[in-house]
């Protein structure tokens, strides 16, 4: 059975009186294990469908489950990076990595273990003790993934979380991440409107367009991974 399942999915933003159609009858299923892209162009509703999966936004009609339960709220099973990462700028890496841990665990020694495991993983055990502002852009996209893996989560949902990279910090991301990913046996819903880093990353893609008249599609392509 499919991991994450979503069927006749419509998203309507509405506002005062202008409404936009973000998404139109989407129907995708993921499987367990699975690294899915999803590419398409801005607009096009793909961090909409994301956070709808993330259980971050309501969705106006069909259905979204993750292993047969409907997803309706957020919840630690479910990681989320963002494009924009959400760092805690007033916490050291650490400290940032440990944030989730905290909520779920009162094991200090536990938790002092897996954020060193994690932080080692990425290269990062020397900044430790760094805040967010003294770290490049890739090691602020490090903390971010190392974060949300940190939680454990069963399904990993990223949205563009190298966009603003320079190519070569983008490419050795890239390769941590499909490392980490490999490890892990998580699954993965990737947005990215970069079609290299999909064809890189995902054992699958799904492509969304930016149809005049609101209509969005998904069409899935396989891909054998290399
Ligand atoms: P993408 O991630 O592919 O760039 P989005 O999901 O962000 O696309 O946006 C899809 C459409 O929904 C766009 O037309 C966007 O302007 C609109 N939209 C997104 N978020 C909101 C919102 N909070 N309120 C109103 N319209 C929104
Ligand atoms: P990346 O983002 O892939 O780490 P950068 O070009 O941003 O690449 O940084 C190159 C290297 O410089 C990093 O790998 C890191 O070792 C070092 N570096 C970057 N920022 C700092 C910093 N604030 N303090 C110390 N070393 C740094």
């Amino acid at each position: 059975s499919p991991k994450i399942e979503i069927s006749d999915l419509d998203k309507v933003y509405r506002q005062a009186e202008e409404e936009t159609v973000a998404l139109r009858d989407v129907s995708l299923d993921i499987k367990e294990g699975e690294f899915f892209s999803i590419i398409g162009p801005s607009g096009c509703g793909k961090s909409t469908l994301l956070h709808i999966i993330a259980g971050l936004v309501d969705k106006t009609n069909g259905e979204v489950k993750q292993d047969g339960e409907p997803i309706n709220k957020p919840s630690a099973e479910r990681g989320v990076v963002f494009q924009e990462l959400g760092l805690f700028p007033w916490m050291t890496v650490k400290e940032n990595v440990a944030y989730g841990l905290k909520l779920s665990n009162n094991d200090k020694k536990e938790i002092k273990r897996t954020v060193n495991n994690y932080l080692s993983a990425v290269g990062l055990e020397k900044f430790k003790d760094s805040f967010i502002h003294q770290l490049s852009g890739g090691m602020k996209a490090r903390v971010a993934l190392v974060r949300s893996l940190a939680n454990d989560p069963k399904v990993l949902l990223m949205d563009e979380p190298f966009g603003g990279l320079d190519e070569i910090t983008k490419e050795i991301l890239q390769e941590e991440l499909e490392r980490l990913w490999e490890d892990t046996e998580k699954t993965i819903i990737f947005i990215t409107h970069d079609i290299e880093e999909a064809t890189f990353l995902s054992d699958r893609i799904g492509v969304m367009t930016n149809r005049p008249g609101s209509f969005r599609d998904i069409s899935e392509v396989n891909l054998e991974r290399p």
